[in-house]
């Protein structure tokens, strides 16, 4: 097995990630994850409340708004 393909990190990764949207295969690759969100103008479910979390609205404009 090629070290180059398998993160070395997803174990700890995983056991930290809080977001709710199990079946996404983007889990514990923290780097596709804010590579994902980042073209979409939005940001990772991790920073934000379990509440706001929860609703999958990952956009920088929610974002702000739950700071207000
Ligand atoms: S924040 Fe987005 S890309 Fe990251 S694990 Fe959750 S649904 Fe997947």
């Amino acid at each position: 097995m090629g070290t180059h393909k398998l993160c070395q990190n997803l174990g700890k990764n995983l056991e930290k990630c809080v977001c709710t949207y199990s079946s996404c295969i983007k889990r514990g690759k923290c780097c596709e994850c804010i590579d994902f969100h980042r073209e979409r103008n939005e940001i990772p479910g991790c920073f934000f409340s379990p509440e706001v979390e929860s609703t999958y609205d990952r956009s920088i404009e929610r974002f702000i708004a739950s700071h207000k």
